[in-house]
């Protein structure tokens, strides 16, 4: 087998190998062969990482350079995230079989947008001052909170590594980022231009690895941690909120999703058909905000369902690396056992398949199901997949209580031209977001994060300025 390229940690201004030389390779899951080979860290790894981390945040320039300065090198790292955009389009594409069209033209350029959004959204943030009257007044400062651990999911890796990284480095605190160890290759890349881009050593470091007992569980443990910022499963979230908790660290948690999406009589049917089919099968369904619950009102069922199956049938499958693929494999090999084992338990469950099924290597093609019940796991389950259950519903009661039971809270999508009911229902969905008459679309400034089994905290905007730093009151007698 040819030589593979190789992609190491990046410590303290450093592309380096594990201490122990360990490797791992990183599997494309369209050939289904390895395409490159990666450090393996572990505790050792991490704790230098760590280390170096402390190091520039207690000694360096980063955090004591002004908003301007931190703000210009940002700027920069996004022209090179720009420049680059071939590259980390393909690195991602090929680690777990995201669509070119997808993770170039969508994922690199949000990565570069979310650098120049906090680095702005940073510099432009003002502070409060609280008159108390004639003797005294009290002033707000937003101090970095130090190290922050930044713990990242596989299945938008660049694009939600900088929705962690950039708000923290903008905030004047330094980082060790663990990228998943499905998707290793593009925080490397990242962090080599942040090199290039001018940022200090130490104050962006990339360390790769496993979640338990490997570089993850280490840097979560680790005392010299000041923020722990995580994104994954909600098991995992339980884990980590454990750690955060020992340490006394403040954890953000981005977990699961159940997404319900609610199609009502008056909605304008191509529209929800359009932003339905995105919110299910975009990404092969791996997306915590995937629209998998969805409920269409009696009287318009047959028509939207008939509908979306064309829509499902007309999806563009194949080879992610070509640029009219609009669907690809699942990221890896056991991810796909588990979506197939879900396909293939819908007849015993009660349901039935109107389109979809397994396909060729690792590819389960837009599956849509009906008549599966409630208390199914299809239907109570975060599948992580391109399988949707739809159900007819008759009352807009009836529809809000079935879309809230469910332990997740993440997002919830109401399609409907009555703007009455928009308001009153997205009021009562338990959701951290609602997209009424859309999907994915989003504002950085807005709070993301979800209710109950999806996670804890928000991020985004000033949301994300309370997490990185330590808001400190100066109070004043004048
Ligand atoms: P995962 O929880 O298995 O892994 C996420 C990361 O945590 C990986 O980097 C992994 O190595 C690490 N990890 C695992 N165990 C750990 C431990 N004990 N200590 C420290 N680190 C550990 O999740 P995944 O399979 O990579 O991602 C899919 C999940 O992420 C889905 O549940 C999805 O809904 C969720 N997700 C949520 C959001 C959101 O914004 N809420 C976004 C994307 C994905």
């Amino acid at each position: 087998m040819a030589d593979l390229p190789f992609f190491g940690h990046v410590i303290d201004g450093a592309e380096v190998p594990s201490l122990d030389g360990a490797r791992f390779p990183s599997i494309d899951p369209w050939t289904r062969e390895p395409w490159a080979d990666v450090a393996l860290g572990g505790q050792a790894d991490s704790d230098r990482a760590v280390a170096a981390a402390r190091k520039a945040f207690d000694e360096g320039p980063w955090p004591r350079m002004s908003f301007d300065e931190r703000g210009a090198i940002l700027h920069r790292l996004a022209d090179l995230i720009e420049e680059h955009a071939d590259e980390l389009g393909l690195a991602d594409t090929r680690d777990m079989g995201k669509p070119i069209a997808q993770s170039k033209g969508n994922d690199v350029a949000r990565a570069a947008h979310n650098f120049r959004f906090f680095a702005d959204h940073a510099r432009l943030s003002v502070g409060e001052v609280l008159p108390m009257g004639d003797r005294h007044h009290t002033y707000t400062l937003f101090q970095p909170a130090g190290v922050v651990a930044a713990i990242a999911p596989w299945n938008f890796p660049l694009m939600l590594e900088t929705w962690k990284v950039a708000p923290a480095l903008a905030w004047g605190n330094t980082v060790v980022l663990k990228p998943a160890e499905d998707t290793p290759t593009s925080a490397t890349i990242l962090a080599r231009l942040a090199i290039e881009a001018g940022m200090p050593a130490g104050v962006f470091n990339v360390v790769h690895g496993y979640g338990p007992d490997s570089a993850g569980q280490a840097l979560t443990e680790n005392p010299d941690v000041d923020r722990i910022t995580f994104t994954g499963e909600s098991g995992t979230g339980r884990i980590i909120a454990r750690a955060g908790a020992a340490n006394l660290v403040p954890a953000s948690l981005e977990l699961g999703g159940k997404g319900a999406n609610i199609v009502f009589a008056d909605a304008d049917l191509d529209n929800a058909v359009d932003w339905s089919i995105r919110a299910i099968f975009t990404n092969a369904g791996q997306v915590c905000l995937a629209g998998s619950r969805l409920y269409v009102e009696r009287s318009v069922y047959d028509e939207f369902l008939a509908r979306f199956v064309t829509a499902a049938e007309a999806m563009v499958i194949g080879d992610p690396k070509e640029p009219t693929t609009q669907f690809g494999p699942l990221a890896g090999e056991e991810h796909y056992n588990k979506v197939r084992s879900y396909v293939e338990s819908v007849e015993a469950e009660g349901g039935k398949i109107l389109t979809g099924g397994l396909g060729d290597g690792w590819i389960v093609r837009p599956t849509v199901a009906v008549d599966l019940p409630d208390d199914s796991k299809h239907v109570c389950e975060e599948i992580f997949g391109p399988l949707v259950r739809v159900a007819p519903f008759d009352t807009e009661d009836e529809v809000v209580r079935a879309a809230n039971d469910t332990p997740y809270g993440l997002n919830a999508m109401v399609f409907s031209e009555n703007l009455s009911r928009a308001h009153r229902v997205s009021a009562r969905l338990k959701a951290g977001t609602v997209w009424v008459n859309c999907f994915f679309i989003r504002d950085l400034r807005a709070p993301f994060g979800g209710v109950g089994d999806s996670g804890m905290g928000r991020e985004g905007g000033n949301f994300s300025r309370e997490f990185f730093t330590e808001p400190k009151a100066v109070v004043m007698q004048i």
